[in-house]
Order: structure tokens, then C-alpha cells, then sequence
């Protein structure tokens, strides 16, 4: 490996600690303490381990952590009147329902009846308008946890050629939203994209957010370019349970000039977010300033 790592465990254990300093101070100053409510329809495994690694993340950097669990069978009219009591309770900052929820929930219906400022995952249609005009929005926490790691290593994207593979809402759009309003040159990438290789190829900045395990080898990457790889895929190798990225990091580090590893990277970064979201919420739901 020549490639720089970039530690998302270290990164976001900062942030979780800057995090903690502004939930003491929004205590001790204002009597205030932020709260998160997250919302979790269904018994989906992974799911079930995101929204517990949530809820303990939220209090051990001092915040309140409210968990709505409800049945896999529940109703939309159910759903959205839990919502609705979230969006009401002025102890509740931030409300996260968890994704994806279970097939016969329309997922934009029950999304766009979250307060958008309480949308601490930036997913609200008006948290979505805010970022692609550049205002202050709600930001969704993968993309916001890949450019603050941008940020940090390279200082200013300004003029940087960056491709992302992946145009979901969730992670591709705003990611290329993101590195677009720090003045990247920026390329989005898909399933329909000519010539992949060719275009990774171009890239001082590669974002992998795909779900195909390594799909990127290091031959696609050119030399000294940052690889932020979002991808988290399970799977089986040498009889063992295997958390893989949507880069092939044994290759691609060979060549990159910095990397993100799978698991440490943009996972920790993720949660983190969360956590720094729901305090700027809480800031801006009191009038006070919020963190930078
Ligand atoms: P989606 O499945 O919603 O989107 C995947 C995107 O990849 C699509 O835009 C799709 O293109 C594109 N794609 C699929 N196959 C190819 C291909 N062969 N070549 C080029 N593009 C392709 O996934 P998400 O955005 O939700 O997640 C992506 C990955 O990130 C997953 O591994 C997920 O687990 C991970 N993730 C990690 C998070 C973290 O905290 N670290 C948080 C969220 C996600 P098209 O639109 O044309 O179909």
C-alpha cells in the first residue's frame, strides 16, 4: 500500500467529541438538551443495528435518544401520526426514520412529512431544493461525512476533477451536490455510464457509492488520486463473514494517493453527522448559533 489512509474511525471520534462539547455547553448555558427520535418500522437486521448504534452514540455525546419501534405491518396513517407527534414535541430536535421502510409505505410521503427542520438525514424535498440552491439546508450525513474528509486532507476541492459512481438520492446526487458547491469540476456516474473506466480514470477524486462489492479496481484509478469508497457489502470469503467497499482496496491503494478503508471510513463518519446534525438543528430550533 502507498496510499495515504484516510481514518473515518478517528475522524468521526472527533467530530462525536466536538459534538459532545456543544450538546455540554447548550446544557449548561441554555438548559437545553438536543434530542433525536428515530423511527424504525419493521424488524429489517441491518436496520436494527444502524438504529442501535445510533441510540448509543446519542447518549454518550450527551444527547436524548427517543426509539419509536412499530410492526412491519403498520400503517401509513400510523406512521405518519407518529410523525406528526415528533414534528409536535419541542424535546425532539432532529427525527430520522430509518431506510428503507417495508414495501407497501410510500417512502417520499412519509420522508416529506418530517418537519424539514427536524430532517436531521437532509432527505425532505425542501432540504434537498436548500442544498441544490446552495442555502443553508439539512445535509445528508454519508455525503456530509465524504467532504468533511475531503475537506480535511485536501484542504480546498476548488478545480478538482471528482467523479461519483452512484446517483441515488441518498448518497450519489447530494455527494455531486455537495463537491459541485465547493467548486469541483463534477462527473455523476451510473449503471448507463459509457466507458467506466475511462471516466474513473479522469478523476482526482473518485466517491464509489455503488453496493457492488469491489467493484473498482485500482487499474480504473489514476495515480495519486483521493478514493472515498461509501460502499458497505457483506459477503463471504475463505469461509468468513466479510465487510467489503465498492472498491477493491488491495489494488486501488497501490495506486491512489489516499483511501478510505471499508470498515473505518465513511461508515463511523456517517453516524457522526447524525449526531452533528441533530445539534445544529437544536441551534437553529432555539436562535442560537450554530456550530461551524
Ligand atoms: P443504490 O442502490 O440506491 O444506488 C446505487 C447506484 O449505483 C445507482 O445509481 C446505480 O446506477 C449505480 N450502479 C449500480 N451498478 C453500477 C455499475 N455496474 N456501474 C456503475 N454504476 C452502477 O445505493 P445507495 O446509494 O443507497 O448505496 C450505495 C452503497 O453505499 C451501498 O453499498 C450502501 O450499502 C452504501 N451506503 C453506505 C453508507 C455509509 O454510511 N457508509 C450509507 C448509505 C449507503 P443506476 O441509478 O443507473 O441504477
Amino acid at each position: 500500500m502507498t496510499a495515504t489512509l484516510i481514518d473515518g474511525k478517528a475522524f468521526a471520534a472527533k467530530v462525536r467529541e466536538q459534538v459532545a462539547g456543544h450538546v455540554t455547553r447548550l446544557k449548561e448555558d441554555h438548559g437545553i438538551t438536543p434530542g433525536l427520535a428515530v423511527v424504525l418500522v419493521g424488524e429489517d437486521p441491518a436496520s436494527q443495528v444502524y438504529v442501535r448504534s445510533k441510540g448509543k452514540q446519542t447518549v454518550e455525546a450527551g444527547m436524548n435518544s427517543y426509539e419509536h419501534k412499530m410492526d412491519a405491518d403498520t400503517s401509513e396513517a400510523d406512521l405518519l401520526a407518529v410523525i406528526d407527534q415528533l414534528n409536535n414535541d419541542p424535546a425532539v430536535h432532529g427525527i430520522l426514520v430509518q431506510l428503507p421502510l417495508p414495501g407497501h409505505l410510500n417512502e417520499d410521503l412519509i420522508i416529506n412529512s418530517i418537519a424539514p427542520e427536524k430532517d436531521v438525514d437532509g432527505f425532505h424535498i425542501s432540504n434537498v431544493g436548500l442544498l441544490g440552491t446552495g442555502q443553508k439546508s439539512m445535509v445528508p450525513c454519508t455525503p456530509l461525512g465524504c467532504l468533511m474528509m475531503l475537506r480535511d486532507y485536501h484542504g480546498s476541492i476548488s478545480g478538482m476533477n471528482a467523479v461519483v459512481i452512484g446517483r441515488s438520492n441518498i448518497v450519489g446526487k447530494p455527494m455531486a451536490q455537495l463537491l459541485l458547491n465547493d467548486s469541483a469540476t463534477v462527473t455523476i456516474a451510473h449503471s448507463r455510464t459509457k466507458d467506466l473506466p475511462g471516466v474513473v480514470k479522469q478523476a482526482d477524486i473518485v466517491v464509489a457509492a455503488v453496493g457492488r462489492p469491489e467493484m473498482v479496481p485500482g487499474d480504473w484509478i489514476k495515480e495519486g488520486a483521493t478514493v472515498i469508497d461509501v460502499g458497505i457489502n457483506r459477503i463471504e470469503r475463505d469461509g468468513k463473514n466479510k465487510l467489503v467497499g465498492d472498491v477493491d482496496f488491495e489494488s486501488a491503494s497501490k495506486v491512489a494517493g489516499a483511501i478510505t478503508p471499508v470498515p473505518g471510513g465513511v461508515g463511523p463518519m456517517t453516524i457522526a453527522c447524525l449526531l452533528a446534525n441533530t445539534v445544529t438543528a437544536c441551534c437553529r430550533a432555539n436562535g442560537l448559533a450554530e456550530p461551524e
